[in-house]
């Protein structure tokens, strides 16, 4: 059953005021609930798992059209393959999960939950490449991974338990995993481009690369409060893990050769809370359609003895709309008015609702209301299902074009400290000039509220002045934001 009686008393909440618009909406439309009694682990729920499962399911066939194997490996990692690559130690240990007893028993060798599954991976991947005929290796997984943040924690933005899908390749070389890294971007940009995010793709820093990683691209997207979102990244390992794990295999040759690695991850969880801060309105969700678990709503309009027209058509149009293969539901539950159903299908964020009055009914006609402009318009039933698909298209370019909009506008560039921190303070994602020199960047994320988090790599961008820190000469365009 969905909402209540009241609903319609029911306070809007403005989304200017991002963060309690966002728990409400979570709440309402059943995305996530944060109240399980384990800090930093939140239950996903039905409308909300819904969507995350058409995201999973679109990443999914796109790594397997691209030969990535659908695997499924333990959760646990002992700790000798955990420890076997130094970075990355350090990089995770603070945060990683102990299992150190079973029933009451102390374990001889210590286990730990994943916190991303490299070193669960490469032992088995040593087993498997024995000759280069049998790379590449490529695999894929949707799991669950775990990592004790000490920041505060956010619903899908930041918790101690994660869902993403990570990526796990072995190759005869560094072209052709550098060929595998291409891949995975394109991979994960055609999942975001669908979903109408619009994003920009950085080289992160080297202090805040990927622990073991060689270099680390990331996806990073906006959010209403100003902070930065990184909804997924992409690790060129090189030899490193290889090195570690001894991932060699028999050349052409027959000379040993060591392979060399690439990994990626998507978190659903961010790149949910995107979709939803995105595209979100005062009256709730907006989802695009092809992740809307319900694309069409119909809502027979009940008059007193006309009761059967309006639902005998409605449900005429429901077989016709379901028989093109859209998602549609009807939803002829008399407990509630109209009102109440409208006020709960656009919390819902599904993208149309078709009204069914009698009239409708008598004169073949239908009503129907875009959720993203609330736009309504009539039509002759004969023109549905084309209506319908033109809507869709319609829907999507707007909150695409939207969202496109709002991140160019976030933008701008800063060329002294003082200008910096004004746009930091509004909340803006800066250019600044860098020469490349880590203490600078230390230096700013000290004198000012965000940090730098990388180059361009979709777009080439020349510095246009000096080091904004330093006054030496500038080697990048940096980019400075807040982040979660
Ligand atoms: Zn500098």
């Amino acid at each position: 059953m969905t909402g209540n009686k009241s609903s319609t008393k029911k306070e809007l909440i403005a989304k200017d005021n991002f963060s309690e618009w966002y728990d409400n909406v979570l709440l309402e439309a059943k995305i996530v609930d944060d109240r399980y009694p384990v800090k930093g682990f939140s239950v996903y729920t039905g409308w909300g798992m819904s969507i995350a499962k058409r995201i999973i399911g679109m990443l999914e066939e796109k790594l397997e059209e691209n030969g990535n194997e659908p695997m499924q490996f333990p959760v646990v990692i002992p700790e000798d393959s955990f420890q076997k690559e130094e970075d990355h130690i350090e990089g995770f240990s603070g945060e990683v999960f102990w299992i150190t007893h079973a029933g009451n028993n102390e374990l001889e060798r210590r286990l730990i939950l994943r916190p991303t599954s490299e070193t669960a991976i490469y032992p088995m991947f040593k087993l498997w490449m024995r000759s280069h005929q049998d790379l590449p290796l490529r695999m894929h997984q949707t799991c669950n991974v775990y990592r004790y943040e000490t920041k505060a924690t956010r619903p899908l933005y930041r918790g101690r338990e994660f869902l993403w899908n990570e990526g796990h390749t072995a190759h005869v070389d560094y072209d052709d995993a550098e060929a595998e890294v291409r891949a995975a971007i394109e991979a994960y940009r055609s999942v975001y481009d669908r979903l109408g995010l619009s994003y920009i793709m950085m080289k992160r820093p080297e202090f805040d690369k990927f622990a073991g990683a060689d270099y680390s691209v990331a996806f990073d997207t906006w959010n209403p409060d100003g902070k930065v979102n990184q909804i997924g990244t992409v690790h060129q390992l090189g030899h490193n893990f290889a090195k570690a794990f001894d991932l060699t295999y028999e050349d052409a040759d027959g000379e040993q050769a060591t392979a060399t690695n690439t990994c990626y991850g998507m978190g659903f969880g961010r790149t949910l809370a995107a979709t939803i801060a995105h595209h979100g309105d005062d009256h709730g969700l907006v989802l695009p359609p092809i992740v809307a678990p319900i694309q069409v709503v119909i809502i027979p309009i009940f008059f007193k003895g006309k009761e059967e027209i309006a639902l005998n058509y409605s449900k005429k149009l429901f077989d016709e709309i379901k028989a093109a293969g859209i998602r549609v539901k009807l939803d002829d539950d008399n407990r509630f008015n109209p009102g109440d159903k409208y006020f709960t299908w656009e919390m819902y964020g599904t993208p149309i609702r078709i009204e069914v009055g009698p009239r409708e009914a008598q004169n073949n006609k239908v009503t129907l209301v875009r959720r993203d402009t609330f736009e309504k318009t009539q039509i002759d039933e004969s023109e549905l299902i084309p209506t319908i698909q033109g809507l869709f298209e319609s829907i999507f370019e707007n909150l695409r074009a939207k969202d496109k909009k709002t991140l160019d506008n976030l933008i701008a560039d800063a060329y002294d400290l003082d200008q910096l921190k004004t746009y930091m303070d509004s909340r803006m994602i800066v250019r600044i000039n860098w020469c490349g020199d880590p203490d600078c960047a230390f230096n700013l994320k000290d004198m000012v509220s965000g940090e730098i988090r990388g180059t361009r790599w979709d777009v080439e961008e020349k510095p246009t002045g000096n080091c904004i820190m330093c006054k030496e000469e500038a080697k990048y365009v940096a980019y400075v934001s807040r982040t979660y």
